[in-house]
């Protein structure tokens, strides 16, 4: 119930790039009721299953509440003194380029706009890279190949409005989950519309799919150059004006079909879908950006739709979607070392000059800077001696992790802003700065189509936190430049931002938004969703559809391109790793993990691999796997699944040394990057898999925060309490005493034992209620987690040890809609029970399905799935 005396904000979704509209409505009990803006272009009320869980992840739990410096509580002045005092002297003794930012396309565009001045124009350095360097750096150096300018040039509604929508490489379905819900949508009001999917695995956006390619992994370019060289066959190009079409239909005439992997038919059949309707919209995201030839795989995609002029008009066109919520604000105000303010060119010499004189910067960076492997190698080798890591993990997060933590950990002076206390690269800083987070700062997000929202504050900051812009213009103020950053209100920046996107503007830039010149905080306040550009000259819409680009001569700018495929596999490193996320985690759990019901749909770090290699390397189902790679190694759970190819294996990206140590996937992940866009190759880590020589497997839950110190350990939350999957290698002598110390309890357990078959069950109960347990068995312990979970806190039940499910509670299996906690077990026995035949048919027995949405692909599949065994 929401509480009448609060009434509801509009703010914005703070996870991925489709950016949906939120309506937070405080409880009055320090909670918030959240649900889907139905006023928002983005997501018009639908909300997925992370976004809906908004308010489960607000308040104090994990929060960094004062700054600190090595280890100890500060004051804010003493930490800014210090800050200022470390990067003034470093500056003065080793030159600009000594010291380096490494910030977040989670930061709201005020944050980036202030730290990018800082560095680019005062500090004098363009050594500020962004984790959106990890997600689609490829995308923006496509654009700008071919566009000459980093510009997404179509609408969401371009996905409801096309004949035939392509995703590449974009698990849509679990990674941007109401763009999947609006494309499903359209294909049921218009069943003739058609879905492909082109990814090596078997996703669950494949559900939707008329035609799925499993393409051979890192062919995209040679499909994109075998759609052009049938574009030009079929007589179907409408741009002959473009430059570089010859030598871009040269080098497509080379594609061999056989790179691809695809059986000649589906071939034939994915060519002929794109080229039988001019309302085709390419969608792509990570799939194809994190490559080491990510760039020519866009450029291959874009060629295609400019060939044909099937760009920038309703329901055509390429469409790169951004992870993160706000890689574009992130792109706009220059947040990448390569790139200056506003969407100018940091090697133009005039774009340079008219930064600097509007910023009256004393110092403008002259080139570009360190991309972020790049900036931590440099960070290694001591070329960087004073780092700020702002609202990012790259502890975790960063290809070979492992080196880079080791990296942070030998740097002179590091500096960390964060929401989170404890994190691996909070573990690693001099000085922890503590920041606002999603629900206590005012700011504004660009999404993918270039929409810019508020978000907006709702919640008074936790402890002592500070927002990112105002501690980046306090360390500033106190380096000497206290005139130039000297605003009191996030406002004050977007307007500052607003009008040198004017001076942009005139230069050439798409990006302007010069309407909004001087609005005052009142106007701020009341901001509406709005498309970029918004100027006197232009607003919103699609761009390119007169055939007229940002290029010098105004012309399409076609790239040749020369497939190449990923690093070559060694013996010792047989299989191809592939990377991405999961349904109800984002990055590394800092925020996600502190939901119940987000961890319940997976628990713990896996590893997808296919049947007959598991068979080939002795894997059993639920096993652990050791996957070592030349950079790191992990231990993962075993999933045995055809989803993926033969030699492809999948692991998700999201466990942290917080939450799985030996689940730090980008451990494993070889910091290769892409030429042009330095952007690591994240899905093509090339890795040996052997078998785990586990001594024992556990399952334990506790009401207290538990201390695993084993082999492999992966924590989740649970309501009140949390669990843990554990393993190891060897057996302790004493069980009672090792539990005791897993929980931190002296007293004493019941104990059960099945010493024939290995088996060992404790349980400590205090005052009737059992406070923790332990399952440990030879093999992977088969129990029903969602039972035992439940039982925590209640009086322990003589079925508890003996691991069966209460006869009042059955046992609700893997978690499938988060929303209302319903297991695959509840469903799969009404799919049954009842003969649901559909989606709708499951959320009318069971609500399953039908708030969110994110689960409705595995419902489809649970169905499938049914029907099969009940054929067979
Ligand atoms: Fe947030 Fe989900 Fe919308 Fe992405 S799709 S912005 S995660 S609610």
């Amino acid at each position: 119930m929401t509480h009448p005396a609060f009434p509801s904000t509009r703010t914005t979704c703070p996870y991925c790039g489709v950016g949906c509209g939120v309506l937070a409505t405080p409880d009055g009990k320090g909670g918030l009721a959240i649900k889907g803006d139905p006023d928002h272009p983005a997501n018009k009320g639908r909300l997925c299953v992370k976004g809906s869980a908004l308010g489960e992840t607000i308040g104090h739990e994990g929060r960094l509440l004062a700054p600190r410096i090595d280890g100890r509580e500060a004051d804010w002045d003493e930490a800014l003194d210090l800050v200022a005092q470390r990067f003034s002297q470093t500056i003065a003794e080793h030159g600009p380029d000594s010291v380096a930012f490494y910030v977040s396309g989670q930061l709201l565009t005020e944050d980036y706009y202030v730290a990018n001045k800082l560095m680019k124009g005062f500090i004098g350095s363009a050594n500020i890279d962004t984790n959106s360097r990890l997600c689609m750096a490829s995308s923006v150096a496509g654009h700008r190949r071919a566009f000459g300018s980093d510009t997404v040039p179509g609408l969401y509604e371009d996905l409801e409005l096309a004949d035939t929508v392509v995703l590449v490489g974009s698990n849509l379905a679990w990674c941007h989950p109401v763009l999947y819900q609006r494309i499903a949508a359209a294909k049921e009001a218009r069943p003739e519309m058609r879905v492909v999917v082109i990814d090596p695995r078997r996703t669950a956006t494949c559900d939707m799919a008329d035609l799925h390619l499993a393409i051979a992994p890192g062919a995209d370019a040679v499909l994109f150059n075998l759609l052009l060289a049938e574009i030009e066959a079929r007589g179907l190009i409408r741009d002959p004006e473009a430059t570089g079409l010859e030598a871009a239909l040269a080098a497509a005439r080379l594609a061999v079909p056989g790179e691809t992997g695809l059986a000649p038919e589906d071939l034939a059949r994915f060519l002929d879908l794109w080229l039988r309707s001019d309302k085709v919209v390419t969608v792509y995201s990570q799939g194809v950006n994190q490559s080491e030839s990510g760039t020519d795989k866009v450029n291959a995609i874009l060629n295609c739709h400019m060939a044909t002029r099937r760009i920038g008009r309703p329901g055509m066109g390429p469409f790169s979607v951004t992870g993160q919520p706000n890689a574009m604000g992130g792109r706009e105000v220059g947040g990448l070392a390569n790139m200056l303010a506003c969407h100018l060119d940091i090697e133009n010499a005039a774009h340079r000059a008219a930064v600097q004189g509007f910023w009256g910067a004393p110092r403008m960076a002259e080139r570009p800077g360190l991309k972020a492997v790049d900036m931590f190698r440099a960070v290694e080798d001591v070329r960087i001696k004073a780092l700020w890591i702002i609202c990012t993990n790259p502890a975790v997060s960063m290809p070979e992790a492992d080196r880079v933590a080791r990296a942070i950990a030998g740097c002179d002076f590091v500096v960390v802003s964060d929401m989170m206390a404890q994190t691996d690269t909070t573990r690693l800083a001099h000085v922890l700065l503590p920041a606002t987070g999603w629900g206590e700062k005012d700011g504004t997000v660009t999404n993918s189509e270039r929409r810019i929202s508020r978000q907006r504050r709702l919640l008074p900051p936790v402890g002592r936190a500070r927002d990112d812009w105002r501690i980046l213009a306090d360390v500033a103020g106190r380096m000497g430049w206290r005139d130039a950053f000297s605003w009191q209100h996030p406002s004050e920046v977007f307007a500052e931002h607003a009008a040198l996107s004017g001076v942009a503007g005139a230069l050439g830039s798409d990006f302007d938004i010069s309407d909004h010149v001087g609005i005052t905080r009142e106007d701020y306040d009341v901001l509406r969703p709005f498309l970029w550009p918004q100027s006197a000259q232009k607003r919103g819409g699609r761009f390119f559809g007169d055939g007229r680009y940002h290029t010098p001569d105004g012309r399409a700018r076609m790239v040749a391109v020369a497939a190449r495929g990923p690093q070559p596999l060694d013996e010792a490193h047989p299989f191809r790793l592939n990377t991405g996320r999961v349904r109800d985690h984002w990055h590394t759990m800092t925020r996600t993990g502190l939901s119940p019901r987000l961890s319940r749909h997976l628990a713990e770090p896996f590893l997808e691999l296919h049947p007959a290699d598991a068979a080939r390397l002795g894997l059993q189902a639920a096993s652990l796997a050791e996957v070592e790679s030349p950079h790191g190694k992990a231990l993962l759970r075993v999933l045995i699944t055809e989803r993926v190819a033969p030699g492809h294996p999948f692991a998700p990206i999201h466990w942290s040394g917080e939450t799985a140590p030996t689940g730090r996937i980008d451990a494993l992940v070889q910091g290769v990057t892409d030429p042009v866009s330095g952007q690591p190759a994240s899905k093509s880590a090339p890795v040996a898999i052997r078998p785990f020589a586990a001594a024992w497997y556990g399952f334990a839950v506790s009401r207290q925060p538990m201390k695993p110190d084993c082999d492999y350990w992966a924590l989740a939350r649970l309501p009140g309490g949390q669990q843990a999957e554990l393993a190891s290698g060897t057996t302790p002598e004493d069980w009672v005493a090792e539990a005791q110390t897993l929980f931190g309890i002296a007293a004493e357990p019941l104990v059960v034992r099945d010493r024939r078959r290995g088996i060992t069950r404790l349980a400590f109960v205090v005052d009737g209620q059992l406070q923790a347990a332990l399952f440990v068995s030879p093999e992977p312990v088969a129990l029903s987690r969602s039972h035992v979970a439940a039982a925590l806190g209640e009086a322990c039940s003589p079925d508890l040890l003996a691991g069966r499910a209460g006869a009042d509670r059955p046992d609700e299996g893997a978690l499938v809609c988060a929303c209302f906690g319903i297991g695959v077990n509840r469903i799969l026995s009404a799919i049954t029970a009842q003969d649901l035949v559909t989606v709708e048919a499951i959320g009318a027995a069971l609500r399953a399905g039908t708030n969110c949405g994110s689960c409705r692909p595995e419902l489809k599949a649970l169905i499938a799935a049914s029907s099969r065994i009940a054929a067979e």
